[in-house]
């Protein structure tokens, strides 16, 4: 910690999975890297209370309980990048990745993400792979974890330690939208560390999915993706989240699909009606509006697999 505190120049490395090919390509330039890989921050731990993953845990985690409890989560985890990657990347890491926009990955092109005020070549150019809600005139990039998306569906806290402390962190509040500083990318403090995801027990928990839609069946992010969870009383649906990725600079929760099911059977009428209000104020390009349909097909197909379950 006291290697990282207060400084603004040091960044620390946990797998490298996606630091070094940004070190590599100078979109990073630190004055110092910190390696966190000795620190003891891996496993889980389990309680009552739900289940606690160290930042350093890999993200091939495979363990029958976590499947069984988070199935969302193991399968958001198990649809990314390639088992290679995934047994070397790290869950703080995967949190805390970098946006996938080619223009912030490439130096020679514009970029207010890498560079405050440069401007956005992605808002002139190609925006098949940008955002459609959450997007501002600063900033177009979409956030690229799976297991974000699943996070948020599951109620989970980052656990954040630095020099004032330790902090709990809703996921859904680590992340900011672009809005004019698309440079201040999250709510860590300089100095701070992710050491934890802490997984809350859950009646939404078990009857959980993850549906990507990708341009190819893997090693490759989402082009849009659902994680749903949803707890049914009397053959009623009493509680439910569905969060969508690759569609906006964070995880993005479609409260409008989750109100069009609450308090209904999960009847093909109602699918179809969440299924549309999921896509309620996204904002598509020409180039981009063929994810309002994919969000569509990504939410249908997770509640009717939920559904038949
Ligand atoms: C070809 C390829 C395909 C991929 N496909 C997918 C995909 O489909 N879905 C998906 O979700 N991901 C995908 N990824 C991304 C991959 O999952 C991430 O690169 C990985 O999860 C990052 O973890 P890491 O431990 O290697 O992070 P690092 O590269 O070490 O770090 C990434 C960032 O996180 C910061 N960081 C790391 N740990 C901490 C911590 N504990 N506290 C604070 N900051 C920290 C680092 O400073 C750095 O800024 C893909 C990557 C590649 C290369």
């Amino acid at each position: 910690m006291r290697l990282i505190a207060g400084r603004k120049d040091v960044e620390v490395i946990a797998g490298g999975t996606d630091l070094v090919t940004l070190l590599r390509d100078r979109v990073r330039t630190p004055a110092r890297l910190v390696d966190i890989n000795g620190l003891s921050l891996d496993g889980l731990r389990w309680s009552r209370d739900g289940v606690r993953i160290g930042a350093l845990c890999r993200n091939a985690v495979d363990d029958p309980r976590l499947a069984a409890t988070y199935p969302v989560l193991v399968r958001a985890l198990r649809s990314g990048a390639s088992p290679q990657i995934r047994n070397r990347a790290t869950f703080g890491g995967n949190l805390l990745q970098s946006v996938r926009c080619p223009y912030f990955r490439q130096p020679e092109f514009a970029c207010n993400r890498r560079e405050p005020g440069a401007g956005c070549a992605g808002i002139e150019g190609d925006g098949r792979l940008l955002g459609i809600f959450g997007t501002s005139a600063s900033c177009i990039a979409v956030h690229p974890s799976d297991c974000a998306v699943a996070l948020l569906a599951l109620d989970a806290t980052v656990v954040a330690e630095g020099p004032r402390g330790t902090r709990r962190i809703p996921v859904g509040d680590l992340y900011r939208l672009p809005g004019d500083t698309p440079h201040e990318e999250h709510t860590l403090h300089d100095g701070e560390l992710v050491v934890a995801v802490e997984v809350p027990a859950s009646p939404l928990a078990s009857r959980s999915t993850y549906v990507k839609f990708r341009e190819r069946a893997s090693y490759a992010f989402a082009l849009a993706s659902a994680a749903v969870a949803v707890h049914s009383e009397h053959g009623m649906v009493r509680d439910v989240r569905v969060c969508l990725g690759g569609v906006a600079p964070k995880p993005w929760r479609a409260q409008a699909a989750e109100h069009a099911l609450r308090g209904r059977r999960l009847d093909e009428a109602t699918i179809g009606a969440a299924a549309e209000a999921a896509t309620e104020g996204a904002r598509p390009r020409p180039d981009n509006a063929y994810k309002v349909e994919l969000i569509r097909g990504v939410v249908r197909q997770a509640l009717t697999d939920l559904r038949e379950n």
